[in-house]
């Protein structure tokens, strides 16, 4: 039966236990029996009794002793003990009860006091071992839910992680998409500002073309006139050409089929003809040039793509002239480890220094409303800076608004081999 308790009595003398057996049994408890103090022990370990009642007085081991081993033991240190005593000795009593005993009978036995008391114990110790049980269910039951507390914490943890991680990946794909939606608008803006600004480019030597060839048709017209004329509709020829030239390289340039064509160099003939193309506007506008091309009759030999460098020679010395008023234009160049250093310093309107990167982007101008005065579609740069870099060079500028600029670029040292 599971739930009977056991009770072991233990005492030397047969006959007490005999009587305190009989008050016990016949209500729903096992009796066991034990005659000595080391049979005790030995029972008590094999068959782990609900209560123990212990005979003090016995020899060779006596119930003290019995007791103090037992207590001594994890395993039966908590079965209850009741002491049965001889007489209604106070010093015994005192003393099992401070070697852990929970109560004490004494002789000659009373069989319903017997009784009473071993139920009272057996009641305490099952209630014991009952709340024992749910304190350790209860225990078992926190650890559960403390781990699975632990892992639902953890799950969310990195839940909270990964959501961090989408969130930035989130809040940098809009940031990126805000940058390319401005992009897209500033660059759809230079491109309107590129139209109105290409139609009159256009529009203006168009114009030139057409009243002079008007002009040319009037009768009796001087031999002087004529010239001026077709002087000026070669001009205007020259300059819309120059445009298509320049949307044309754009256009190369961005489907990067622009190719570098090596030949043999002679600089100062090439910048020499270069400049001589800018005769008539110089003296239009009453500046100087000052050429320093290095010691008279020495001149740099080397293999490039000539038609690529004369274009960045041409753009540079272009803006130099068109936006210097006064003062000079100068040029030059010098050799380097590796690298030929072209400068090209004007003396003209100057770009402020916050503007230095943006002039090369195509159909930028800065200070519009000023540059706008000079005419321009706002793509030489980009090209002179798109060659230069195919060419193996770097292009860069020094400049402060009205202190004029100097525009540096080089291009890859390789002699001509004899
Ligand atoms: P543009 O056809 O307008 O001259 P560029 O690409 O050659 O186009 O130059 C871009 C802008 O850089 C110009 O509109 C002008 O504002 C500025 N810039 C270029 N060269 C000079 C210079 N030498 N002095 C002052 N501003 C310059």
């Amino acid at each position: 039966m599971k739930n009977k308790q056991t009770v072991l009595i233990v005492d030397d003398i047969a006959d007490n236990l005999n009587i305190a057996a009989s008050a016990i049994i016949g209500h729903d408890i096992n009796v066991i029996l034990a005659q000595s103090g080391e049979q005790a022990i030995a029972t008590t370990e094999k068959f782990h009794p609900d209560l123990i009642l212990l005979d003090i007085m016995m020899p060779e081991m006596n119930g003290f002793e019995v007791c103090e081993l037992l207590k001594s033991k994890s395993e039966t240190k908590d079965i209850p003990v009741i002491f049965l005593t001889a007489m209604e000795d106070a010093k015994n009593i005192v003393e099992g009860f401070s070697l852990g005993a929970v109560d004490y009978i004494t002789k000659p036995f009373h069989l319903e006091e017997v009784l009473v008391r071993v139920q009272t114990h057996l009641s305490i110790s099952r209630l014991r071992k009952e709340i024992e049980e749910a304190n350790s269910l209860l225990e078992q039951k926190v650890t559960e839910r403390t781990a699975e507390l632990v892992e639902t914490n953890e799950k969310l943890k990195s839940e909270i992680n990964e959501r961090k991680l989408i969130e930035n990946q989130l809040k940098t794909n809009n940031e990126k998409l805000i940058l390319a939606n401005e992009k897209a608008e500033e660059s759809d803006r230079l491109k309107t500002e590129f139209l109105n600004n290409i139609s009159h480019e256009i529009r203006t030597p168009m114009n030139g073309i057409v009243g002079f060839v008007n002009l040319l048709e009037m009768p009796d017209l001087s031999p002087e006139n004529r010239k001026s004329y077709t002087t000026a509709i070669t001009e205007s020829s020259n300059q819309l050409l120059e445009i298509v030239n320049d949307i044309m390289a754009i256009s190369t340039i961005h489907t990067k089929q622009e190719k570098v064509a090596e030949q043999n160099i002679v600089i100062n003939n090439l910048i020499n003809e270069v400049i001589d193309g800018f005769d008539a506007q110089v003296s239009t506008k009453g500046i100087s040039i000052v050429k320093k091309l290095g010691t008279v009759g020495t001149s740099l030999e080397l293999i490039t793509d000539g038609l690529k460098l004369q274009q960045i020679f041409t753009k540079l010395i272009d803006n130099a002239i068109k936006y210097t008023n006064e003062g000079f234009v100068e040029f030059g160049y010098k050799l380097k480890t590796e690298v030929i250093e072209f400068y090209i310093k004007d003396t003209g309107i100057g770009i402020s220094v916050g503007k230095h990167n943006e002039i090369f982007e195509q159909f930028r101008q800065v200070e519009s409303d000023l540059t706008r005065a000079y005419g321009g579609a706002g793509l030489g740069l980009t090209i002179a800076k798109a060659y230069t870099h195919l060419l193996g060079g770097k292009i860069w500028l020094e400049s402060e608004l009205s202190k004029g600029s100097i525009f540096y670029f080089t291009i890859p040292f390789k002699p001509i081999e004899e």
